[in-house]
């Protein structure tokens, strides 16, 4: 086993000194750590830990692997019926650019 191979441990590129796999800062000197993956891993959206890119939820956290899913679900944009302008703004009844009433998109 080469060093640097150590399971669970990397070396800051600045400093050399071992740093823990998974921390994003260097513990000796401050360097920020390379987020390093593998081949056929993605971060997770959540909580940045690389899953494999086939898997639909996060193994770390659990949550969804896929943003769209969730972020725009809760958030009621309006509409400007005459220009087209939306704003997720819940307390903007009318529209910045035209001055028409917005309606909620359900
Ligand atoms: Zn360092
Ligand atoms: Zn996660
Ligand atoms: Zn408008």
């Amino acid at each position: 086993m080469k060093i640097g191979e150590l399971l669970g441990y990397t070396f800051c590129e600045t400093c050399g000194e071992q740093v823990d796999e998974e921390a994003l800062f260097c513990n000796n000197c401050g360097s920020k750590m390379p987020v390093k993956l593998m081949p056929g891993m993605v971060l997770c959206p959540h909580c940045s830990k690389p899953v494999k890119e086939s898997f639909r939820f996060c193994t770390y956290c659990g949550m969804s692997m896929s943003v769209e899913e969730e972020e725009e679900k809760d958030a009621n944009v309006k509409t400007c019926p005459h220009c087209g302008f939306t704003t997720t703004d819940p307390d903007k009844m009318f529209c910045d650019d035209c001055g028409t009433r917005l309606v909620e998109d359900k």
